[in-house]
């Protein structure tokens, strides 16, 4: 058989173009995964207990892209959960990111917007040249909240202390000067109502697309035949690493299940201090599934496994660049989404990507 495309991948990015590519062209796609599941780093599933989890980690969709919102829609109803972040610090719960209530928690004092410009006024750390990642911090809110939400947090997910990291890492720090305790403030957000996966199920239902688990692509590369190939796996892994290897920070994940009904106040709640875990996930606050049990999951950084956030510096920046000038020399190759881009991506983003990308297929031909 011969396709129109050949999408390696069936995360966001592989399932949008497989959707659209069939649905919106009527083209005959054959979408490979090498793992033996769709959906990406996005996939959830049900535990042996019946309970959803999300395999790699909390996954919230939140956007303010109104196109990539209802392109979504067409596939999943949202079930309206608003997402909310706590922190354990010293012997406090506190909201993250920082606002006023998270200050009077702290300091045991009324805040009100004004005290609190002032306060960090106070603290905040003139740095005439921002050279690291502490020093972006300790310029807006001073070295003491520094240490308590980001010193020891930073060093447990990427295994370096912030001032050994570029300013990208923390960019800016998000605070407010109100009482709103969401965490994204994005006005779209939400997680599929019966979950990402069945989403993705929905997105790629078409028989004109083919899928296949469990395949490599270079299993298919030479053997099958193809018009187009759309890839959204790393970039460097394509070209056999010729340059070197784009180094990625990893996480490690260690699922509980546990005879409760509830186990925190918030479906994440991150651990700054000195516990070896980054932060915990309860994936009923996210599902709103109703169940008396409940599973947790501890969220370690790792430096080896699957690979998570791109790290950032220069040097790598630069071996990106040398990857991306041979891509754009191939016809009829597009790279696409987190790893074949080597960008911390949210999901949004990625969707607004692969549109784009359709778009220009189907205008280019
Ligand atoms: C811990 C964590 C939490 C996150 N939480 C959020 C969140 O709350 N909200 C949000 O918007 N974003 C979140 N993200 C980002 C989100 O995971 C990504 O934006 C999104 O999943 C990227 O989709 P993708 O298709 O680009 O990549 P992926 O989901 O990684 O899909 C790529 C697929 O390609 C496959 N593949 C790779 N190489 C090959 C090959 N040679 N042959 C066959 N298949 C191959 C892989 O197995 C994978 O399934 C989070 C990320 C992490 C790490």
């Amino acid at each position: 058989m011969v396709y129109d495309c050949l999408i390696v991948g069936a995360g966001w990015a592989g399932c949008v173009l497989a959707e659209r590519l069939a649905n919106g062209l009527g083209q005959k796609v054959l979408l490979v995964e090498r793992s033996n599941h769709i959906g990406g780093n996005a996939h959830d599933f049900v535990d042996a207990h019946g309970l959803v989890v999300q395999k790699y980690g909390p996954h919230i969709f939140h956007t303010r892209l109104r196109p990539v919102w209802d392109y979504v829609s067409r596939f999943t109803d949202w079930n309206g959960y608003v997402h909310r972040v706590l922190a354990q610090v010293a012997d406090r719960v506190v909201c993250l990111p920082i606002n006023l209530d998270t200050l009077e928690r702290l300091y045991g004092r009324p805040f009100t917007a004004e005290q609190a410009r002032a306060f960090y006024a106070e603290r905040r750390v003139p740095i005439e040249k921002i050279e690291n990642a502490r020093d972006v911090v300790v310029s807006q809110i001073g070295q003491e909240l520094y240490e308590l939400f980001y010193e020891n947090y930073t060093k447990k997910l990427w295994g370096l202390y912030p001032h050994d990291l570029a300013p990208q890492v923390t960019r800016r720090v998000p605070i407010r000067f109100d009482r709103d305790t969401r965490y994204f403030d994005d006005p779209c957000q939400g997680v599929p109502k019966d979950g990402f996966t069945p989403m993705f199920e929905r997105m790629i239902a078409s028989p004109d697309i083919t899928v296949r688990l469990g395949t490599d692509y270079r299993s298919v590369a030479t053997s099958e035949r193809f018009g187009r190939l759309i890839y959204t796996g790393p970039i460097d892994e394509y070209f056999d690493y010729t340059y070197g290897r784009l180094p990625y920070r990893s996480l490690a994940f260690r699922f509980e299940t546990l005879d409760v009904e509830r186990f925190q106040d918030a479906g994440v709640v991150n651990y700054p201090g000195e516990q070896d875990y980054i932060r915990i996930t309860e994936f009923k606050h996210l599902t709103l599934q109703k169940h008396p049990k409940t599973t947790i999951c501890y969220e370690y950084g790792a430096a080896e496994g699957r690979p998570c956030y791109p790290v950032l510096t220069e040097a790598n920046r630069q071996l990106c660049e040398r990857y991306k000038a041979r891509a754009d020399e191939l016809e009829r190759v597009h790279f696409v989404g987190r790893l074949a881009q080597y960008e911390y991506l949210n999901m949004d983003q990625v969707v607004e990507r692969a549109l784009a990308l359709y778009e220009e297929i189907r205008t280019d031909g």
